[in-house]
């Protein structure tokens, strides 16, 4: 029993239902793992044992409840997403004390299907990062080799499924933080469509390319997940009303006459590690072999993607990030004398390096004077890039791209030049400026670094249902990497 937390979402559900295992002993079994793990991998910044315990016991007591899809089942919910009563730091000394006291839309979704929310999960600050390097909690290392990044800014939620702490996480994606850190610890990660699931509670990094997204070990579990979180929420003005697909029974079928298309300024842009792309083929070739007709498609806007984002992005983060300025909730700094003196400190002392940065950067391209220059220009550009997307996928069923033109780094690598880590979001970014659903799943392991190499699937708008069944498929015929030996 005390190896339960090697069990998919799906299996430990079911053993639950069934009353084969206690709510209980699953708890315990995730508890000591986390035990033995996190000191290790730092992925969680804070374990709620006491309360899942407790909550445990209780429903232990009530028994199964077969209508509630995630019964008994731990989650673990990346820190910027408000959970009641636990702390929601967004791994910031600006909001390290904050309890929420509500939860996020997608938080009371876990809790309606009876999951328990087992921990936080550490992340780079205020979600801005691909490394999961700049959190206020210190660095996540990545399973498969920990002196590696894990992939970010959802670091903490991706080594946390792949290191078999929970059954599940959620993680939130505004430039590829799902499926970046999902293909570098080689597991699955969904982004969903814009709109698909609600934001509220989830506290906005740039509010036009965010959305809540989840990580698990298997399509299946994910399809479990996403229809757990996803559904209309009147909180959210963005929220979609259309009807939620039953994503988990629609993973059948096969890949016949499925247009793949293959963009050719991802495939072809320089850059890319040859042991990603060894991987990726051997993922497009099972594709092909599953019946699938593979197309070349063009979208030449794509490499503006990051120099668009990067200004979209803080442009955005600069208005969500004035709130914190010391005097209504967060960090205040200590003695200073006049309001000015306030903001400026508390804000010098409670954001770290790279937010400030980001700051700087977007009050910049918002000022007058160079707002036409910089995001006027930029919103052009997101508009060309919509539109590639829209053709590309007129043309084809779904795409398939890389994730990350290499496999995880040595922490410390790019320390000191923010824009090497900006340039590695060639491939992610623009998903979130098409405001469209992708799903990453692991390829292999590179033939050089032995590290997890995923690949994406990219689809149209409130397609997920479609895109899962297609990853489902890909995921049968490709074979495991198996887990990181820990
Ligand atoms: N790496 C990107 C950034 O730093 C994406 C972050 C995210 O998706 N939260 O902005």
């Amino acid at each position: 029993m005390s190896e339960l937390y090697k069990k998919s979402l799906k299996q430990i559900r079911d053993l639950l239902a069934n009353r084969e295992v206690s709510v209980t002993e699953v708890v315990r079994a995730c508890i000591e793992r986390i035990n033995t793990t996190n000191k290790q991998l730092n992925s969680l910044v804070y374990v709620a044992a006491e309360q899942a315990l407790e909550q445990a016991e209780k429903m232990d007591k009530e028994g199964p409840q077969p209508d509630r899809a995630l019964w008994g089942v731990p989650i673990a919910v990346k820190d910027c997403i408000c959970t009641k009563d636990l702390p929601t730091t967004c791994c910031s000394r600006m909001l390290a004390d904050f309890v929420p006291f509500y939860d996020a839309y997608v938080v009371e979704r876990l809790k309606v299907n009876g999951a328990i929310v087992i921990g936080k999960t550490n992340m780079d600050e205020f979600a801005m990062g691909s490394s999961t390097e700049s959190s206020y909690f210190g660095i996540t290392k990545n399973p498969w080799n920990t002196k590696l990044i894990p992939g970010g800014s959802s670091g903490g939620s991706a080594v946390s499924v792949a290191a078999a702490q929970c059954f599940g996480a959620l993680g939130t994606d505004t430039g590829g933080s799902v499926r970046q850190p999902a293909s570098m610890c080689g597991c699955v990660g969904v982004k969903p469509t814009y709109g698909r699931v609600s934001r509220f509670g989830a506290i906005g990094f740039a509010s036009s390319l965010d959305q809540v997204g989840l990580f698990a070990s298997t399509t299946e579990d994910s399809a479990i997940l996403l229809e757990a979180i996803a559904g209309l929420d009147e909180r959210d003005s963005t929220c979609s009303t259309r009807p939620i697909e039953a994503y988990s029974q629609g993973l059948t079928g096969d890949l016949k006459g499925v247009k793949i298309g293959l963009p050719k300024e991802f495939w072809q842009a320089g850059g890319i590690a040859s042991e990603v792309l060894g991987e990726a083929e051997k993922a497009i070739d099972a594709a092909r072999a599953l019946g699938a007709e593979i197309v070349d498609v063009d979208m030449p806007h794509i490499p503006l993607s990051v120099a668009a984002y990067y200004i979209i992005a803080p442009a955005e983060a600069s208005t969500n990030l004035s709130k914190f300025d010391g005097a209504r909730y967060g960090f205040r700094a200590e003695g200073v004398e006049t309001l000015d003196e306030l903001y400026e400190q508390s804000r010098t002392q409670g954001f770290g390096d790279e937010v400030k940065r980001r700051i700087m950067l977007g009050t910049y391209v918002l000022s007058s004077g160079y707002y036409d220059a910089y995001y006027k220009k930029a919103s052009q550009v997101r508009r060309l890039i919509q539109q590639d997307y829209l053709a590309a996928l007129q043309k084809c069923d779904l795409l398939l791209a890389p994730i990350s033109p290499v496999t995880a780094w040595e922490i410390g690598k790019h320390s000191g030049d923010p824009l090497k880590n900006y340039l590695m979001d060639i491939f992610t970014v623009s998903l979130n400026l098409a405001g469209l659903p992708g799903v990453a799943i692991p390829a292999g392991l590179g033939v050089e670094s032995g590290m997890p190499v995923g690949v994406q699937l990219l689809g149209r708008a409130f397609d997920e249902h479609n895109l899962l069944k297609a990853a489902h498929r890909l995921e049968q015929a490709i074979p495991s990497i198996g887990s990181p030996k820990l």
